[in-house]
């Protein structure tokens, strides 16, 4: 089943973008998942197909219309895929909704511009916020990007390994352990012996032992829902 993506956005130049390489791009072009991006701007205002005006109440910046931004949604009819909206106000994203949407059937992605949406559009169409982190992007294209670049790496047959995606940081609510790779030795800096032993039950422990030292130095917020297992 093809994860389908659909972009609602002004600036459609701006996809596939990053995504047009490597893991996702190779995924595109095999039909693992689609792009469809539509140019809000096609359901602007008047001869110069305006999308936004001054806010209600003054302030800076502009406001993408309540109207416009509906009849772009509209225009796709309806479908079992969540539509989102890309907003700082959103529910941070994480790596269990990138999960629950990777095993779905895609998403439809607004992105906002300016200083955000009408808000009565999101109510009315029952469109889902999502944050991807607490700082403000001058538009959402770039976090619908974020999103679906988590996404597609996690899409049946996309990364080399199936199980590449089961032991990395989120995964099992810690951050990943350390890895190494050739030279043995560089600039002075060694293996971890362990990781040259062959002796596979002692690397997972020490792997484990590992992530949860940087899980409880760096993001003890992430421990506070697991269970130590020390
Ligand atoms: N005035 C708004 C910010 C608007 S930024 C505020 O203070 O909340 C313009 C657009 O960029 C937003 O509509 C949204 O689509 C996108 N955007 C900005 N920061 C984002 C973030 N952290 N996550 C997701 N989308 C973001």
């Amino acid at each position: 089943m093809t994860f389908r993506a659909t972009i609602l956005t002004i600036l459609p130049e701006m996809f596939p973008g990053p995504l047009g390489h490597s893991l996702a791009g190779d995924a595109l072009a095999r039909g693992v998942w689609s792009l469809e991006t539509r140019d809000i701007r096609e359901h602007g205002i008047g001869r110069h197909r305006a999308v936004d005006d001054t806010p209600a109440g003054g302030g800076p910046g502009m406001v993408m219309r309540c109207d416009v931004v509906a009849a772009a949604l509209d225009a796709l009819g309806t479908d079992e895929r969540p539509r989102l909206v890309m907003s700082p106000r959103g529910r941070p994203l994480g790596q269990d909704r990138v999960r629950d949407l990777a095993r779905g059937p895609g998403a439809v992605i607004l992105c906002g511009r300016f200083e955000g949406i009408d808000e009565r559009v999101i109510a009315a169409r029952g469109l889902e916020e999502v944050s991807i982190g607490d700082y403000v992007l001058s538009g959402g294209e770039i976090g619908a990007i974020v999103l679906l670049d988590a996404c597609i790496r996690l899409l049946p047959g996309v990364m080399g390994k199936e199980a590449s995606g089961t032991e990395e940081s989120f995964e099992g609510g810690l951050l990943e352990y350390p890895h190494y790779t050739r030279p043995r030795e560089w600039e002075g800096r060694t293996i971890p012996d362990v990781l040259l032993s062959g002796n596979h039950a002692e690397i997972s422990r020490w792997r484990r032992a590992e992530a949860l030292r940087i899980t409880r130095e760096r993001r003890p917020d992430l421990l506070s829902d697991t269970p130590d297992q020390d």
